[in-house]
């Protein structure tokens, strides 16, 4: 392959350690090429945190004796099973690996893995864009290999397979989905045969592991307008296979001349409203199931129409199982995301209504610090295509905020813990731990939240003493 040299284009290389990698290669006698997103980020003028560096020959030889040449504050790791390593020095990280030719075994999901020319490992590479290699060593320094177009599709914003799409998806199913992943990040457009390519091979998703199936969906979420990606996954049939719930959503019924919206459409367009409003992911991923609970609660009833009642209370029940099976963590950002689901039409409801202090107070204590992305995603649900439905919508969420704002001011109920604790009423009442304890406890904060008693200790202590004595107990010192 000869380099294609485009004069000026060393000087993109400009981090010092482009040059002593190159040096370091020189002296191995290893051809040596920065490749992949970093060479793509360039044209596109995208800051790259990650440095793949590929050598004809062994990457872990070159990444040890960069390391050795980087001296003590470099730190190297070897992946001997990968015949990977890597070199990081501050924030740095830079990936070395001999270049490499693949083949596949339609049964295995793992390639056999041989030596290869640079040519045979920009062929096993996903899409032409990240095929992009440049020259590390001395004599050609910066002279770019572009064997499959990679640039010129850039600049035609064109995701396109450097092989027959069919074996390049077949070989590594989760490409599709990479394919789908780049097209919604950067604004580009799948090429047709590749796309129709991804419909043929959809069903093979199926061998990919959830774990790489996450990383991609995530990177779609965090995109400007990630409705993009939801409509190419659906079309494709890839959406089926990653998040079937989702599909569900599709569809409009009609009974009595009577629909309901599509609930498909509509959270695309919550998400995409949340999008240009929060670049918090799992806000976003809250946006994407507020409403996935409404298949499984639709009816018709003739006298109202379409209703779909508790379906935030049914959707927070199915978060757990959907970020199980996607390996989405399910720590506290699932709690989070159970959390918002769960309240989504609560503000709804303070917006509708005349709003009491109580009801204010209670969403608050239970929203606590989420109550802001809460409102945030309440906005984002407004779709209507009236325009004048929608200022009126706005302004009555405006008023809940107000009301949040004076309500919390006065009353302090966003994180609050009763002002009197369990041990203070175990040591009151000389009780061990027990039911009646709870039941004191969520006595005063029911209160509080109902306006009943103001929010603080004396008024707390006047109401234990109070319930305790109804419910028969005894101080310690009376
Ligand atoms: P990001 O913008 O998220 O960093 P990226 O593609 O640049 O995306 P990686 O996913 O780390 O970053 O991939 C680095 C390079 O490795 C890609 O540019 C591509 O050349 C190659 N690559 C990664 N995954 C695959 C795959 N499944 N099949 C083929 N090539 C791949």
């Amino acid at each position: 392959m000869v380099p294609k040299l485009i004069i000026g284009m060393e000087g993109v290389l400009n981090n010092k350690i482009f040059k002593l990698i190159g040096e370091v290669a020189d002296t191995l006698g290893l051809e040596t090429y920065v490749i992949g997103g970093f060479v793509r980020d360039i044209f596109l003028n995208r800051q790259s945190k990650d440095i793949d560096i590929v050598c004809v020959g062994s990457g872990i030889a070159l990444a040890t004796a960069v390391k050795h040449k980087l001296g003590k504050h470099a730190r190297l790791s070897v992946f001997k099973n990968f015949g990977t390593a890597q070199v990081k020095l501050n924030d740095l990280e830079v990936e070395f690996v001999g270049a490499r030719r693949e083949s596949y075994d339609r049964n295995s999901r793992k390639p056999v893995v041989e030596d290869g020319t640079l040519k045979d490992d920009q062929e096993r590479r996903d899409f032409t864009i990240n095929a992009l290699a440049m020259s590390l060593n001395a004599a050609t320094f910066g002279a770019l290999l572009d064997p499959f177009g990679g640039v010129e599709h850039i600049n035609q914003q064109l995701i396109i397979t450097p092989l027959d799409p069919d074996i390049t998806f077949s070989d590594d199913p989760l490409r599709m989905l990479r394919a789908i992943r780049f097209a919604t990040q950067l604004g580009f457009r799948i090429d047709e045969e590749t796309f129709e390519a991804i419909v043929r091979n959809a069903n093979r998703m199926e061998i990919v592991s959830f774990e790489r199936v996450a990383d991609e969906m995530n990177k779609i979420v965090a995109s400007p307008k990630p409705s993009v990606g939801f409509i190419l996954l659906y079309k494709s049939g890839l959406l089926n296979i990653v998040f079937p719930e989702f599909c569900q959503l599709k569809g409009v019924e009609v009974v009595d001349g009577r629909a309901h919206k599509d609930n498909f459409y509509h959270t695309l367009q919550v998400l995409d409203n949340l999008a240009a409003m929060s670049d918090n992911l799992w806000l976003r991923w809250a946006a994407i199931l507020h409403d996935i609970g409404k298949p499984q609660t639709k009816r018709y009833e003739p006298a109202i129409g379409w209703t779909f009642r508790n379906h935030n209370f049914i959707g927070a029940r199915m978060v757990p199982q959907i970020f199980r099976r996607m390996k989405l963590p399910l720590n506290e950002k699932m709690k989070y995301v159970q959390k918002i689901v769960d309240l989504h039409m609560r503000p709804i409801v303070l917006a509708e209504e005349v709003v009491t202090d109580s009801a204010v107070r209670r969403l608050l204590w239970e929203a606590g610090d989420d109550i802001d992305d809460l409102m945030t995603l309440c906005e984002a649900d407004i779709t209507s295509k009236n325009e004048k439905k929608v200022q009126s919508y706005l302004n009555n969420f405006k008023l809940v905020r107000q009301k949040l704002l004076e309500i919390e001011e006065k009353d302090r109920v966003r994180n609050f813990q009763p002002p009197v604790s369990g041990e203070e009423i175990m040591e009151t009442f000389n009780l061990k731990p027990c039911r009646e304890v709870g039941d004191i406890k969520n006595m005063i904060k029911e209160a509080i939240l109902d306006g009943v008693i103001a929010n603080n200790y004396d008024e707390a202590r006047a109401l234990m003493m109070d319930v305790a004595a109804k419910m028969g107990l005894v101080a310690k010192d009376s």
